[in-house]
């Protein structure tokens, strides 16, 4: 009889998994994570294995496990919403201080720069970041941020032009 702290396949399962939904590779997401991002109710259906995060944008699936069996949860099983799998606004940046994209796009709409990053850093300087229980990745929210504003510095002047 194995003892009840022994989950060996969380011991063996590797660092990145195919999700089954759209055959992309996920990275291992921390139960953790998992627990604080499902609806209240769903928490006791996560599985005794490792889970992943889905990164593919047109995927429904947000948390697979490794291996069959265990539940495997989706967009609407979040009390938030994922960034990267929504284009229509709001589409949350940085969960811990709540900016959507949307802020960062109108600011630098507005003075052609972005203040939020080093806003964002001030901040988990001072150790007020959450990530590990309010990203549904798990991550730090910083790389998605800086992506963002480099994003839009780059298409903004292009697209300014229509509205
Ligand atoms: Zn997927």
């Amino acid at each position: 009889m194995e003892s009840c702290c022994a989950v060996p396949e969380i011991r063996t399962a590797p660092s990145v998994h195919v999700c089954s939904a759209c055959g992309q590779r996920g990275r291992k997401v921390e139960r953790l994570t998992v627990e604080h991002l499902l609806r209240p109710g769903l928490v006791s259906r996560i599985g005794e294995t490792q889970y992943y995060f889905c990164e593919t944008a047109t995927c429904p699936v947000v948390y697979f496990p490794y291996g069959a069996g265990a539940a495997v949860f989706q967009k609407p099983d979040l009390t938030v919403r994922v960034g990267l799998k929504e284009t229509e606004d709001p589409v949350p940046i940085c969960y811990c201080f709540g900016i959507t994209r949307k802020e960062i796009w109108d600011e630098i709409d507005e003075i052609g720069a972005s203040t939020i990053t080093n806003r964002i850093k001030a901040e988990v300087q001072a150790g007020n970041c959450a990530c590990e229980v309010k990203n549904p990745s798990g991550k730090c929210c910083l790389g998605d941020v800086t992506r963002a504003v480099k994003d839009s510095l780059q298409t903004l002047p292009a697209t300014a032009v229509t509205h």
